[in-house]
């Protein structure tokens, strides 16, 4: 099933999209929720990022090239970090880079999203806390990474975590590829089975530490092929069992610290 969240009469909804229709449903999409009887088409509205999260966890360089290059033991402590809710934006946006940096990479990625209450799960029991998955753009502008260090700085800029167009709850996260095209141009295209940390150890790691909450994202990594986009550059991220994540990166006069 395919929840979408979207503008539609200046109101905002949540659908399950089928085709080029969106049942508008109500309630709690974590918990029980209902159709309203309405449908819509989906060329009447404007998608938004399909959830707003409490929290969104990434990972740091976590694919290889090929299944030969997989390290024989996982690390023992991943490399995570925070995106700020304030990051989030939706497809068909812009993703608005201060002029001041020269630097801008895009990641595309498959994103989970948490439906359920997560603390001391075993890496078995992950699959069970998911909700379902988008995929995530997870913008980054190295010249804030620190010395020492930190990416926060570098990976949290207004509009630098575009998500979605949808969740799909139905996806097999070990079969499918990400994708990403820059002004139609195929630049990513990885199975997940390159992933370094896998997705269910990650979730288990990440619930030994920090409570995992519904509408929580964590951002899986992205495969090899992210590169720098310049001013005016269309980034599509893809998983095809998911749909299109379409972004423009537009460099703006935004007055930072540099
Ligand atoms: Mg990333």
């Amino acid at each position: 099933m395919k929840f979408a969240r979207f503008i539609y009469n200046d109101k905002e909804y949540f659908g399950v999209v089928i085709e080029d229709r969106i049942k508008l449903i109500e309630g709690d999409l974590f918990g029980s929720w209902e159709y309203t009887g309405e449908t819509v088409a989906r060329g009447e509205v404007d998608l938004l990022a399909p959830i707003v999260p409490k929290k969104i966890i990434g990972i740091g360089a976590n694919f290889v090239g090929k299944k030969e290059e997989l390290p024989s033991s996982l690390p023992e402590m991943p490399v995570f970090f925070f995106k700020p809710d304030s990051s989030v934006t939706g497809p068909d946006t812009e993703v608005i880079v201060p002029e001041t940096l020269d630097e801008i990479k895009f990641e595309s990625e498959l994103a989970v999203v948490i439906g359920r209450e997560t603390k001391n799960v075993s890496k078995e029991e992950v699959l069970d806390y998911i909700f379902g998955y988008t995929i995530g753009n997870d913008v980054t502008a190295p010249q804030f990474f620190h010395e020492n260090g930190h990416w926060t700085l570098g990976k949290a800029f207004d509009t630098f975590t575009p998500i979605g167009p949808v969740i799909e709850t139905e996806l097999d996260p070990n079969k499918v590829y990400v994708k990403a095209e820059v002004n139609g141009e195929g630049k990513q295209n990885s199975p997940t089975n390159l992933m370094i940390v896998p997705l269910k150890e990650m979730i288990a790691y990440l619930s030994k530490v920090m409570t995992l909450q519904p509408g929580d994202v964590i951002l899986t990594g992205s495969p090899l092929g992210a590169h720098f986009v310049k001013d005016g550059d269309v980034v599509e991220c893809i998983i095809d069992e998911i749909g299109s994540l379409k972004n423009t990166f537009v460099k703006a006069p935004v007055p930072i610290n540099s």
